[in-house]
């Protein structure tokens, strides 16, 4: 129960839902400020400011300190994230508990709650964006560890000495798979066939549009992420000993179109995982702000694994 507004802080928008019990009664998209973390806390005291809650719950793209109260690293947001105390920021101006939590497991903790894996105790989650997030429930519980950190699988090496990641490593599965790599394989490949268009970059909608409709390349651009997103699922699943994986995000609509090629990496790991169960979130473009404000009013949460 409780009164709780959750805010998702992604690279392009900020999403916030108010929360009263299980009832959304409010919700809301406005550009994430790109001037960097004072001035997206500052929109997020003014959203807060302008409701009744009782406790505010903050998801970040990226990674937290050990007790969930500064940014560390976070790959793909404009600004300078490091150490800031985000936490303090939006408590001081808000006079409201803060919890900060990062975006996957909060939209994992949504999509388990009442979402697509409603029943189920032991899942792999994926967000496909502009990054890859990841999270794991296992006995019914989304694994945090200090600092909301349990889960990342896109930053498994995908491509060794591949590109260089926003969080400093080459070959990560987002410099592979992430919404920002495909967009930059499409435009590269409009770019050599003389098609690309300075004034308006290349977005992964186009390359799924072109791909859905029957271009070559964009298929095989797809294609070669989508084995990558196999292997790295398929990895984690043998080493979990889990079988169901919930597959969400601003690039999931596309995920029809990947399917195949996942599937098709996944066969591989059949002996020791046997059949995957991909499923599709459910609870749309909100669920991590869901997640967020689930979490902001639940007591205690567990900010160390439950394992
Ligand atoms: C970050 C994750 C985050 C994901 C989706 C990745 O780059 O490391 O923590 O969940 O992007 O936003
Ligand atoms: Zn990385």
């Amino acid at each position: 129960a409780g009164s709780a507004l959750g805010v998702d802080i992604g690279g392009t928008n900020i999403k916030w839902v108010h929360r009263t019990g299980a009832a959304v009664v409010a919700r809301g998209t406005l550009p994430t400020p790109a001037a960097g973390p004072a001035r997206v806390a500052a929109a997020i005291a003014e959203i807060a400011g302008a409701r009744t809650v009782e406790a505010v719950g903050v998801t970040l793209p990226g990674h937290l300190s050990p007790d969930l109260r500064s940014t560390t690293t976070i790959p793909n947001l404009d600004g300078d994230w490091q150490g800031f105390p985000l936490a303090d920021a939006i408590e001081r101006a808000t006079a409201k508990p803060i919890l900060l939590m990062n975006d996957a497991r909060a939209f994992a903790s949504a999509e388990l709650a009442l979402g697509a894996a409603r029943g189920h105790t032991d899942v792999l989650f994926m967000t496909m964006g502009t990054g890859i997030g990841g999270a794991i429930a296992l006995g019914g519980n989304v694994l945090r560890g200090p600092g909301d950190r349990i889960g990342e699988i896109g930053h498994m090496t995908a491509e060794p000495g591949g590109d260089l990641c926003g969080c400093g490593a080459r070959g990560c599965l987002e410099t592979v798979a992430g919404g920002r790599a495909l967009a930059a394989l499409w435009s590269r490949a409009l770019t050599s066939r003389g098609t690309g268009n300075q004034d308006r970059p290349a977005t992964p909608e186009d390359l799924v549009r072109a791909a859905r409709s029957g271009d070559t390349t964009a298929r095989e651009v797809l294609d070669a992420a989508a084995m990558a997103v196999g292997t790295v699922l398929g990895s984690v699943l043998a080493q979990l000993g889990l079988s169901t994986v919930v597959v969400g995000g601003g690039v999931a609509p596309a995920f029809d179109v990947m399917r195949p090629a996942v599937e098709l990496a996944l066969l591989d790991r059949r002996t020791l995982i046997g059949p995957v169960t991909l499923l599709a979130a459910e609870l749309g473009p909100y669920a991590g702000a869901m997640g967020a404000a689930l979490n902001a009013t639940a007591q205690p949460l567990a900010t160390t694994s439950t394992l």
